[in-house]
C-alpha cells in the first residue's frame, strides 16, 4: 500500500497583474497573482488546513517566474572544467614513437579547441544577462491594460485596481 500526501490548493481566486519578468521565457510577460486556500491532504482526505497563500504565475508558460531556471550556464562551466582537466592530461601523456606522437598531438589540440569553445560560450552568456532580476523589473513599465484582465471592463489607468471586480494592477 502507497502513502499518498500532498499539498492541494482550494478555490484559486485572481488577485492582481504585474509587468514581469519571466526566468523561465526569459522575457518580459505579465505575471497573475492568485490566492488559493492550502490544504494538506493524505489519501485524499483534508487532515490539515495550511491556510490562505498566493502564488505569482507567468500568463505566458504558467510557471513561477522567479523559479531559479537551471540554466544551461552550469552545463557549460562544467564542460569547461572537464575538458581542461581532459587537455592538462594529454600534455602529460608520454609518447616513445612517431606514430603515438600524432595521436597525441591530435588530442592536444582536440582538446584545446574544445576548451576554447566552452571558454566562449561561457563569456557570450554572461555578456547576455548582465542586469540582474530587480533590474529587470524595475526598468518595465506599471502593467496598464485597457481593460481588465480578469473581467473585462474598461480599465481606468489611474487607478490601483479594476472598478468592477477589484483585481489589482501593480
Ligand atoms: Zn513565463
Ligand atoms: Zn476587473
Amino acid at each position: 500500500m502507497f502513502f499518498t500526501a500532498g499539498k492541494y490548493q482550494y478555490g484559486h481566486r485572481t488577485v492582481a497583474y504585474r509587468s514581469d519578468y519571466c526566468l523561465s521565457c526569459d522575457d518580459n510577460t505579465v505575471s497573475v497573482q492568485q490566492r488559493t486556500f492550502d490544504v494538506l491532504q493524505v489519501y485524499y482526505v483534508p487532515v490539515l488546513p495550511l491556510g490562505f497563500r498566493k502564488h505569482w504565475h507567468c500568463t505566458r508558460c504558467r510557471k513561477n517566474p522567479h523559479a531559479r531556471v537551471k540554466t544551461s550556464q552550469g552545463i557549460k562551466i562544467l564542460g569547461l572544467g572537464v575538458f581542461s582537466l581532459f587537455a592538462a592530461m594529454t600534455w602529460l601523456l608520454p609518447f616513445k614513437n612517431s606514430d603515438d606522437a600524432e595521436a597525441v598531438w591530435g588530442l592536444r589540440i582536440g582538446s584545446g579547441c574544445l576548451v576554447a569553445l566552452f571558454a566562449t560560450l561561457i563569456l557570450f552568456h554572461k555578456r547576455g544577462s548582465s542586469m540582474t532580476l530587480s533590474e529587470r523589473r524595475e526598468a518595465l513599465p506599471r502593467f496598464t491594460p485597457t481593460h481588465c484582465l480578469f473581467c473585462g471592463e474598461p480599465f481606468n489607468a489611474t487607478a490601483q485596481s479594476c472598478a468592477e471586480c477589484q483585481v489589482e494592477y501593480l
